[in-house]
């Protein structure tokens, strides 16, 4: 079984800077890309950042029960398609989803067992000023993004982990870290197990006997 991690974030708290680096710095991870209404940014690549579609085909897709989670975010629909889990289930790998608080909520009373991982700027100001750095939002976007913040940030208790994004090579670290303690923490982790203790009780058997 893959274990789901769930990430969320208020926009420009920095949480594709920090999934970049989880991806690329733990192995067995495979990301889900979401489809969405919204229209592509800057270089985002259809099938790569996002499956991107149109509002009917969205609708039809959810009629036919084909996301695991759907919320509307910004004006525009996004979803996580089943097929998700099952791609990840069969290349042993764990599943990253960065989607937003419902999805989150959605998906949390749906797979009980998925690691839910919450992501912050350290102040309201900072948060500001990255999103004007990263410099692909209109000052209207930036507005609206900010006041929408402020609601998110109020459902952080829902999540397993609140990591504050305030020196990124420390948040990456703990980010990293946290995947890699909650797969210890894993039943599966037991599998693994087995042949250990195997050996341990094989040894006693030969201690009994030799005694
Ligand atoms: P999100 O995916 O949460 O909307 P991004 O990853 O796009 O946010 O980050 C928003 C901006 O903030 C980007 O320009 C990014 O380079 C910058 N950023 C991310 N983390 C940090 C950090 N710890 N310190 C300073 N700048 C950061
Ligand atoms: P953006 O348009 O900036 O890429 O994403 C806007 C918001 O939509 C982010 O909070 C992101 O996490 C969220 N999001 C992306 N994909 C999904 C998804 O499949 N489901 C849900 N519920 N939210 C998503």
């Amino acid at each position: 079984m893959s274990t789901v991690f769930i990430i969320s974030a208020p926009s420009g708290s920095g949480k594709s800077t920090l999934v970049s680096r989880l991806m690329e710095g733990v192995e067995g991870l495979t990301f889900s890309v979401s489809y969405t209404t919204r229209k592509p940014r800057g270089h985002e690549i259809n099938g790569q950042a996002y499956h991107f579609i149109d509002r009917d085909d969205f609708e039809r897709r959810v009629k036919a029960n084909e996301f695991l989670e759907h919320a509307e975010v910004f004006g525009n629909y996004y979803g996580t398609h089943s097929d998700a889990l099952t791609i990840a289930a069969d290349a042993q790998k764990d599943l990253v989803l960065d989607i937003d608080v419902q999805g989150a909520a959605q998906l949390k009373e749906r797979i009980p067992d998925a690691v839910n991982i919450f992501i912050l700027a350290p102040s309201r100001e900072i948060l500001e000023m990255r999103l004007r750095a990263r410099g692909q939002d209109s000052e209207d976007v930036i507005r609206r993004r900010l006041a929408d913040a402020a609601g998110e940030i109020r459902n952080y208790r829902l999540y397993d982990y609140v990591l504050v994004n305030n020196d990124l090579n420390l948040a990456a670290e703990t980010l990293k870290s946290i995947v890699r303690a909650e797969r210890v923490r894993r039943v599966r982790v037991e599998e693994k197990l087995k042949p250990i203790l195997a050996s341990f009780e094989k040894h006693k058997d030969s201690t009994a006997s030799g005694a």
